[in-house]
């Protein structure tokens, strides 16, 4: 458990700080202990009494109570227990693979209210259930955290908001906000989560291209003090009001325009509140390493975690790279410095053209400027030339699949068939299309062999990056299952359930969830082996993930029988810093 910070509900919130403010570090004397266990006690009591009027004025107090007593009537007390005990649900003669990176074992998991109370065999302890499911032949796992997806507009959307295409995956928690755009006001958001319902609990972190942007414009200008120290208060804003850390988008305008420097400050006040600086790096290409040592630094200097965002080697220049960034990762971590990575199992990755192939320099000023530039006969040609080499860096026109554009006739097309009708090099036709609005392309530039030995590595968690047009967003956690677990045997099962789940609730600091351990919130999955897989291609990437018999959010059942229910059961998880000692 982690101890500076508590979620998530105002219910559990009092609860919580109480309990884990009263952990002392190991090293204290007795005395020590005993006087910060007082003191803390003392705060957290002053705090538990405010919250839990909050909670009993909105009707969560029976809630709490429930939650509260459920956390010690476990099966630790099992052999004393010799009366029939009751839970809402119970999974019977799964196999147990509980996100610690164990060895699968069967064992019976019972759930009352959003919490897992039970694991063990319900029938010698007596346990009694409203609902059962038979488990046998199937895996009973933790679900699904996903660190890094783009659901921002999908759970603010009335039809979108179940993210039934993360729970068909075994997802039950979502990050989003990631690559520096998030929303401009976490508070409000999360609160509207909150009011409407979303189908996955939802974690929302500050946008460094947010904030930025804010505070600068789409310029490629330098903050001055004042500025600086606006873009501070925003994140210290952001975290306030529950992000779970600071996301980068350094490839991305205008954030490429920032120095380290600037992001080292920004990141020591995430820092500060327990947060997690989240990065697309500066470079995924040409640039990898250098990117690798610049969050290195940043993790550093800040004393922050630090997260690589869809670790890659992009591009056939770069390809075989991802020894030497195992190496400076696994560098790092020996140096204190906790750095992570997060990667999605597919070749081709997903984004906008003109972020794939406009140099930075064209894009300052924002679109308008942009676009006078591609008409500017003095600077065309200079654009076009760098851009050219940008596409050879991708590997050429036939790498680049359109999978959005206001003229739907692009969309499915590759780069170079569309460069033929047009009667154009494929970089002039790249800009046709950028003129014509924000076009999503689809660009294979990774080479498998890096893509396994990522995949390989303790430290690198599974995200899905999921965007519209790219299987990903369907299929990635299925698709690891399928193909690296069971085709390939690549990884074991407990180890692509651990990095799919507890590896990345510890990385982000999310607590009680990502294990099945009693006491934690009742987000499990139940899935066939047999059958769990991802359907969503390339040519049809929105067709939903299979094999998910059973998902399971805060305890309540949002996939039955492999069908989505429509229960909005996920909750916007706030971020809460703990008391700090004295
Ligand atoms: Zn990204």
């Amino acid at each position: 458990m982690l101890p500076s910070v508590i979620s998530s509900t105002p219910e559990e919130s009092g609860k919580i700080l109480a309990y884990e403010s009263i952990i002392a570090p190991q090293s204290m004397t007795n005395l020590q202990s005993l006087l910060l266990i007082l003191t803390r006690l003392r705060s957290a009591v002053a705090l538990f009494v405010p919250v839990a009027l909050v909670a009993f004025a909105t009707h969560l107090l029976p809630q709490a109570v429930l939650t509260s007593s459920s956390n010690f009537s476990s099966a630790g007390q099992g052999s004393q227990i010799d009366r029939v005990q009751h839970v809402d649900l119970l999974m019977l003669h799964g196999k147990l693979v509980d996100g610690s990176g164990n060895k699968p074992r069967t064992a019976d998991v019972g759930i009352r209210g959003d919490r897992i109370v039970f694991i063990g065999d319900a029938r010698k302890e007596k346990f009694k259930a409203t609902k059962t499911i038979d488990a046998t032949g199937l895996v009973v796992a933790p679900g699904f955290i996903d660190p890094h997806t783009h659901t921002l507009g999908d759970l603010s959307d009335e039809k979108r908001k179940g993210n039934e295409a993360y729970l068909m995956q075994g997802v039950t928690t979502v990050v989003t906000g990631n690559d520096g755009g998030s929303a401009q006001n976490i508070g409000a958001t999360l609160s509207q989560w909150e009011q409407q319902g979303i189908g996955t609990n939802a974690i929302l972190l500050a946008g460094f291209g947010t904030i930025r942007g804010k505070v600068l414009g789409p310029t490629d200008a330098q903050p001055n003090a004042a500025q600086l120290e606006e873009m501070k208060q925003l994140v210290a804003r952001a975290m306030d009001e529950g992000a779970f850390g600071l996301s980068t988008g350094l490839y991305y305008a205008p954030q490429s325009y920032s120095k380290t420097e600037e992001v080292i400050e920004l990141s020591k006040v995430a820092a500060a509140k327990g947060g997690i600086y989240d990065t697309h790096m500066r470079s995924e290409s040409a640039g990898l390493l250098e990117a690798i040592v610049e969050t290195i630094r940043i993790g550093r200097e800040a004393k922050i975690p630090v997260h690589i965002s869809h670790i890659k080697a992009l591009g056939p220049e770069v390809w075989h790279r991802s020894a030497q960034a195992i190496q400076l990762i696994k560098q790092a971590r020996a140096a204190g410095i906790d750095a992570s990575a997060c990667q999605y199992p597919y070749t081709a990755s997903g984004t906008s053209l003109q972020a794939s192939l406009v140099p930075r320099w064209a894009e300052v000023g924002g679109r308008r400027e942009l676009l006078k530039r591609i008409d500017d006969p003095q600077i065309r040609p200079r654009l076009i030339k760098e851009m050219e080499e940008n596409l050879k860096g991708r590997g050429g026109a036939d790498s680049l699949l359109i999978a959005d554009s206001p003229n739907r006739e692009f969309v499915g097309k590759r780069l170079d068939a569309i460069a033929k009708e047009m009667n154009k090099t494929p970089v002039e036709a790249a800009l046709e299309l950028i003129k014509l609005g924000s076009a999503g392309v689809i660009s294979f530039n990774m080479n498998e062999g890096d893509i396994r030995r990522f995949m390989k590595e303790k430290f690198v968690t599974t995200c899905s990056d999921g965007s519209t047009g790219h299987p990903r967003k369907y299929g990635t956690f299925t698709r690891k299952l399928r193909e690296y677990v069971y085709n390939q045997k690549l990884i074991s099962l407990p180890f692509a359930v651990r990095n799919s789940s507890a590896l990345t609730a510890e990385t982000f600091r999310i607590p009680e969830r990502g294990l099945i351990r009693e006491g934690y919130f009742a987000d499990v999955i139940v899935f066939d082996e047999k059958t769990v897989a991802d359907r969503a291609t390339y040519e049809q990437p929105e067709l939903l993930s299979v094999g998910m018999k059973f998902v399971i959010v805060n305890g309540r059942v949002a996939v039955e029988n492999g069908k989505y229910t429509g229960v909005l059961a996920g909750r916007a998880l706030r971020k809460q810093v703990a008391i700090k000692g004295p």
